[in-house]
């Protein structure tokens, strides 16, 4: 495998983490949260953001494929892990990893509103605002990023790369 240079290092993603977990922290004291994660990139995100939150949450995973080739094509996605539990009534925050097109978490924000949740944000540690095709604006974002493909952090290239501990850019390889 080789040497990727890091384009957001282990201490700049440490203390967005940290920071986004107060926030989040305040905003939902006193609210039953659910931090829902979108498997598998962020996992590792989940985990760090988790130790993060100084208040109670649950925790619980979905899993979503792109339908056909092309995941501009129409944004549908296939669900691929549902939620074990209901969702009605709670406040739902969606951890995601990163945002491109945006239309992989529209399709599935329209999904989870239509299970009446209290109320339902996202978290994303990346977000490449210029490429979003549908304007999200996640509420919590980590950074905004240039048009790259980047692994590492949980993020991966063909089950690759996920382990490092920083977010590089593969296309500098
Ligand atoms: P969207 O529907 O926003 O276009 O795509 C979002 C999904 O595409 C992400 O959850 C991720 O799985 C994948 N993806 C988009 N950009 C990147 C990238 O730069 N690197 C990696 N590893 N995956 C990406």
């Amino acid at each position: 495998m080789s040497t990727i240079d890091p384009l957001i290092t282990a201490e700049e993603i440490a203390q967005a983490t940290a920071q986004l977990g107060a926030r989040i922290s305040r905003d939902y004291d006193g609210k039953d949260l659910l931090l829902l994660s979108v498997l598998k990139g962020s996992v590792v995100f989940l985990a760090d953001i988790m130790r993060q939150i100084t208040i109670p949450y649950a925790i619980d995973f979905m899993a979503v494929s792109s339908y056909g080739n092309s995941r501009t094509s129409s944004g549908a996605v296939k669900i691929n892990l549902d939620l074990k539990q209901d969702i009605g009534g709670r406040h739902v925050l969606i951890i995601e990893d990163i945002v491109d097109s945006g239309l992989t978490l529209s399709y599935l924000m329209g999904l989870l509103k239509g299970r009446a949740p209290a109320s339902l944000e996202v978290c994303a540690l990346l977000n490449k605002r210029s490429r979003n095709e549908i304007q999200l604006e996640p509420k919590y974002q980590g950074f905004d990023l240039p048009d790259a493909f980047v692994v590492g952090y949980g993020l991966d290239y063909a089950e690759q790369y996920r382990g490092l501990p920083y977010i590089g850019d593969l296309r500098g390889v």
